[in-house]
């Protein structure tokens, strides 16, 4: 049985007071529902995840970065480690964000260090994959997804993998306001999951939770974690307010329950 996993991801958004002030408002609202256990992750940006950590002491919201860089200390100027995330009170990392591989020439091998240097550093990374629309309109969706995990994943064993999660994030869906349909959504989650099955085995396909990302809203969620290999969803511009965010954890919570 896979664990739901529904995180926020700030992106550059927030600033210290904000993220103060949303995270409060989030802990209050979310300790009042009955979350089935669903895991619920925020993604501040680095510069509040000191203050966020403090306002989730006592919950069991948990904390998760945005990016990582994979040495643990050195003359990188303006990066930031796996080490120092967790001393941040981080357990979780987003790696490979769509918005890293376009912008800031995030690549497979960059990404695959990320992932092992948050697997040392006791971080759950949750790795992004996903094809862009013009990659999806030339038929390259599973090409691209295959490309993105075998490469991502190369060297990774079995678990190693079984500490991670996986995003499929369309990148057409991507603050577009464009959602994937559920059955679009679930046929690429479907072939990730028999990817992983043949990368690995059947057993740690199974256990893998494949969150979906892309305008996820309180009117969506419901019927994408309906589907069957739909493990949770990562949430860009509806987990910057409380009702928004509180809303899809609880409709995701009330499909499991
Ligand atoms: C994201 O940032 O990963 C994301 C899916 O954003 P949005 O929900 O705004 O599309």
């Amino acid at each position: 049985m896979r664990k739901t996993i529904i995180a926020g991801n700030w992106k550059m958004y927030k600033t210290i007071k904000e993220a103060i002030e949303l995270s409060n408002g989030l802990k209050r609202e979310l300790f009042k529902l009955d979350k089935q256990g669903i895991d619920v992750v925020l993604c501040p940006p680095f510069t509040a995840l000191s203050e966020v950590a403090e306002v989730l002491v006592e919950s069991d919201i948990l904390l998760g970065a945005q990016d990582l860089y994979w040495q643990d200390e050195g003359a990188f100027t303006g990066e930031v480690s796996a080490k120092m995330l967790q001393e941040a009170g981080c357990t979780f990392a987003i790696i490979g964000h769509s918005e890293r591989r376009q912008f800031f020439g995030e690549t497979n091998a960059t990404v695959n260090k990320k992932i092992k240097a948050a697997l040392a550093n006791a971080l759950t990374p949750i790795l992004c994959v996903g094809e862009t629309l013009k990659e999806r309109e030339a038929k390259e969706t599973f090409d691209v997804l295959e490309d993105h995990l075998h490469n991502g994943l190369d060297g990774l064993n079995k678990e190693d993998v079984l500490r991670m999660v996986v995003a499929y994030e369309p990148v057409w869906a991507i603050g577009t306001g464009k959602t994937a349909t559920p059955e679009q959504a679930q046929e690429v989650h479907g072939y990730i999951r028999d990817l992983l099955r043949k990368l690995y085995d059947k057993e740690t396909a199974l256990q893998i939770r494949i969150q979906y990302g892309g305008s996820v809203k309180p009117e969506n969620i419901s019927a994408l974690m309906q589907q069957p290999d739909i493990d949770g969803a990562l949430v860009g511009g509806a987990s910057l307010q409380v009702v928004s965010f509180t809303d899809i954890v609880k409709k995701a919570a009330e499909v499991i329950k």
